[in-house]
């Protein structure tokens, strides 16, 4: 039978912690590959940022030339820029059995459920509104103006929680990581998963001589 990995929505509003938490779940013992999938962007590039490792950067046009070429498995315009999933990088990675993360928002999970119906959905939350101005301020990236903007944009977030299958509030960094990783196993460890991957041992089990 094909290997076939898991695949995970992470979304959050942007100061929740959801790309540290990402980066220590990598970190973390796993028993199978994990991968963050990278996605296509309109957005400029920040300080520190690599094309092609934490976005593949492209122009407006490029990007609608892709949309009409149905590369992407999901998109969507957020605070004014494009971002999508790439179709074939998924898909592929999954047939290998590597477990995939989106790191995406509640637009793209939206459309990923449809598609996915047995995709597992984590929505990240920060402890407080205050704590998240605290943290989007900390970075010092940004005015006020795209402050006030990503504050706004954090609330309508938000307000999707409930469609999402875990929350995860991240206080203590720590425990949201031992969280994520739970949910992970959690995932994992369920008989449509063992059942792949232990299939000759229930053979085995099964067998009469
Ligand atoms: P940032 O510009 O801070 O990297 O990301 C802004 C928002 O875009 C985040 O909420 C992030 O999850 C979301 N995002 C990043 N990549 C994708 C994608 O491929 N699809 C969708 N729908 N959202 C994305």
């Amino acid at each position: 039978m094909m290997a076939t990995g898991n695949l995970f929505i992470l979304s959050a509003p942007s100061g929740a912690g959801k790309s540290s938490l990402i980066t220590a779940l990598l970190k973390s013992d796993s028993a199978r590959p994990m991968q963050v999938s990278v996605s296509t962007t309109t957005r400029a590039m920040r300080p520190g940022e690599v094309d092609g490792q934490h976005y593949h950067f492209v122009d407006k046009t490029t990007f609608e030339k892709q949309i009409k070429q149905g590369a992407f498995y999901e998109y969507a315009e957020v605070f004014g820029n494009y971002y999508g999933t790439s179709e074939q990088a998924i898909d592929d990675q999954l047939a290998k059995g590597i477990d995939v993360f989106l790191d995406i928002d509640w637009q793209g999970a939206q459309q990923v459920r449809m598609k996915k119906p047995g995709v597992t959905t984590i929505f990240i939350a920060p402890p407080s509104q205050a704590e998240l101005e605290k943290r989007l301020r900390g970075r010092g990236q940004d005015s006020e103006d795209v402050i006030a903007d990503r504050m706004a944009q954090a609330q309508s977030e938000c307000s999707h929680y409930q469609e999402f299958d875990y929350i995860i509030v991240n206080d203590d960094f720590e425990q949201a990581t031992q969280d994520l990783v739970t949910i992970v196993n959690n995932q994992r460890l369920k008989r449509s998963q063992q059942t792949i991957i232990h299939q000759d041992l229930f053979k085995d089990l099964l067998a009469n001589d």
